[in-house]
């Protein structure tokens, strides 16, 4: 494969970024764990009673098997399980519950996720739609305050309320993944990340800083004040962070099973939190009532699901199907880009291409995904080579096409220049998807991958800890459209799923794993992953280079956000096209990171290369079972 002068140079830079950079002043401080070490050994003790979180490493070589994702902690507690003979599902279950511990403001048994599996027995790739649903109460005009007759603002109400908290769908998924693929019970699971909870983890910035930002919300509740903001202080950096109310629940459902949580005690709690948030005497917080009742969580189901499948030039790629748009969008966006020599191009048109493409399957994404039981998603339609044929005439090779574009139409296309037309107006993006989620990618010796994306939404979810049960409850509603529109397949529905944009991802190639792959980041996870493949399938990055290069995210809106290291690097060489890139953030805050991506590729000989982040989110931790450099 071709790569430019220019990637190669951008490549290294980010690379040198991540390891150097990192001790400078100007290093964003939550970066500060990110290292290059080799081997996680256990959290040291050091002077003044600070300790050390275990060392992060963000890239690992080997074989026998492969954890990856945001933490440390996490990581090793899956590779325990892999090292200790169980399968890539036991071992993502296990990563996935240390997660709730460690990352709790990110995932955890009050939200939902999707699951992606490779049998390395059967071939096939299957997944496990864990997405929460809308309770049957829930009316179209949830998002309006009944007292006023208007739209509650995104911030604060509708993010810190009863009112965006989905049916939780994790525990459920875990529970489907053992059953269908694992080797080892819920309870023995959930075991170690129990264990992680009692003794605690040390706090790092990442964590201290979340809970910072997020004080006003926390401290507006009595049970989150309680465990987040104990003493009156976040979490210090360098101090263990204890939940033992977690470790009981996670052992009261190691005993009980998920029926404790779907329809025991912890049922009638949840929806208590949902009806009467805890809220405290001296907040501020609007906090508007939901809607969930211990019956929705009673009939609460993961789904089991085909994957979404397109070939890309030689690759097959499996993605996650709506109720997520991820599957659906990366792959339209790969059909596009595959119309063209993309190898043949230069970097600046080969990005103005990956942009367009972006631009594209997004408009489709707003006009047709939304949740299969209740809309009419045209996969098969959005996922034909013929409609990315015609698709992809709208791009001009020199120029950007003005934006938000219109959505193709899926009942009129024949594949030329032309022959199309929208049926719908363009969708004006209103983007309120968070930037907050966890990932992570496991393999095992026998060949079995998982690849995993899981999330309470927003970082905090909705803010509510349900009382002495150490989790925070997710606002996974916002994802639906915040105006009611018939048309729209993201509506409001009760009993049905938010769109979301969650793109867990596995490559084949002639039938065996080639590269899987995931990422958090809201609607910028599918062009985190969108753009991760191109890197690599097109423009000659290794995986290790692909998941450290600057980002750019086009969801068809005027502008296209990019990392402030994507605009020094291409943002003069796509003036030319009419590209306008707008920093994604301030250059020192999460906000400016786009992704923060885990993945494996699998090379000759059972080779494994995991990765993670480098640099965003504070650097992520790649672990092989037994590592060959
Ligand atoms: N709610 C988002 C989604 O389902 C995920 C949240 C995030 O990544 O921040 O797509």
């Amino acid at each position: 494969m071709r790569r430019s002068s220019t990637t190669t140079a951008l490549v290294a830079l980010a690379l040198t970024t991540s390891t150097v950079g990192l001790s400078s002043a100007a290093a964003p401080a939550h970066a500060s764990h990110a290292t290059h070490a080799t081997h996680a050994s256990p959290a040291a003790q050091g002077q003044h009673g600070r300790a050390t979180p275990p060392p992060k490493t963000p890239t690992q070589v080997g074989r026998g098997g492969a954890v990856t994702s945001v933490d440390a902690d996490a990581s090793r507690v899956g590779l325990r399980v892999l090292r200790r003979g169980g399968n890539a599902v036991d071992a993502a279950i296990a990563t996935a519950a240390a997660l709730g511990v460690t990352e709790p403001y990110s995932t955890g048994i009050g939200g939902g996720g999707y699951f992606v599996h490779y049998s390395a027995r059967t071939g096939k790739v299957q997944t496990i739609d864990g997405r929460e649903t809308a309770p049957q109460a829930m009316p179209r005009d949830a998002f309006i305050n009944p007292r006023t007759g208007d739209p509650y603002r995104f911030t604060p109400e509708l993010v810190t309320s009863g009112v965006s908290v989905g049916v939780p769908g994790t525990l459920a998924t875990w529970q489907r993944a053992l059953h269908r693929w694992g080797t080892r019970s819920l309870g023995q699971s959930l075991e170690p990340a129990a264990r992680l909870a009692r003794r605690g983890f040390v706090v790092d910035q990442t964590f201290h800083d979340q809970t910072v930002d997020n004080s006003v919300r926390f401290k507006a509740f009595r049970s989150t004040k309680r465990l987040f903001w104990k003493h009156g202080h976040a979490p210090r950096v360098g101090k263990r962070f204890r939940n033992p109310d977690l470790a009981d629940t996670y052992d009261l459902i190691a005993r009980r099973g998920p029926e404790a949580f779907y329809r025991g005690p912890l049922a009638g709690e949840i929806a208590r939190v949902v009806h009467r948030p805890p809220t405290t005497a001296d907040t501020k917080l609007p906090v508007p009532p939901g809607y969930l009742t211990t019956r929705d969580l009673a009939a609460y189901d993961a789904v089991n699901r085909r994957s979404t499948h397109v070939d890309y030039r030689g690759y097959d790629v499996h993605g996650m199907r709506p109720s997520s748009s991820g599957g659906a969008t990366v792959g339209e966006a790969l059909d596009i880009l595959e119309q063209f020599d993309i190898p043949a191009m230069d970097d600046a048109d080969a990005l103005h291409h990956y942009i367009e493409a972006s631009a594209l399957a997004y408009a489709d994404r707003g006009a047709y995904d939304g949740d299969p039981a209740y809309v009419d998603v045209p996969l098969e339609d959005l996922l034909s080579d013929r409609f990315a044929a015609e698709r992809a005439c709208r791009i001009d090779p020199d120029r950007a096409m003005p934006k938000p574009t219109k959505p193709g139409n899926v009942k009129h296309y024949d594949g030329r220049c032309g022959s199309g037309r929208s049926t719908t107006a363009p969708d004006a993006v209103s983007d309120t998807e968070n930037v907050e989620t966890s990932n992570l990618t496991v393999a095992d010796r026998w060949g079995n991958v998982v690849e995993y994306t899981l999330t309470i939404e927003q970082t905090g979810g909705s803010g509510m800890v349900v009382p002495g049960r150490g989790f925070l409850l997710n606002n996974e509603l916002t994802d639906f459209s915040p105006e009611f529109d018939r048309a729209d397949p993201n509506r409001i529905q009760p009993g049905k799923r938010p769109r979301s944009s969650m793109a867990p991802t596995i490559l084949l190639r002639d039938g065996k794993p080639f590269l899987a792959l995931g990422s958090p980041g809201g609607s910028t996870i599918i062009t985190t992953v969108l753009q991760m493949l191109f890197d690599r399938i097109d423009r000659g990055m290794t995986v290790e280079q692909a998941i450290a290069a600057p980002r750019a995210s086009q969801r068809n809106t005027a502008t296209v956000s990019a990392e402030p290291e994507f605009i020094t690097a291409y943002g003069e060489a796509l003036k030319p096209y009419g590209q306008q890139l707008v920093p994604s953030g301030d250059a020192f805050t999460s906000a400016a990171q786009i992704g923060a991506a885990t993945a494996i590729e699998f090379g000759r000989g059972g080779r494994l290369t995991a990765v993670s982040e480098p640099v965003r989110r504070g650097g992520g931790s790649a672990l092989v079972v037994r590592p060959s450099r």
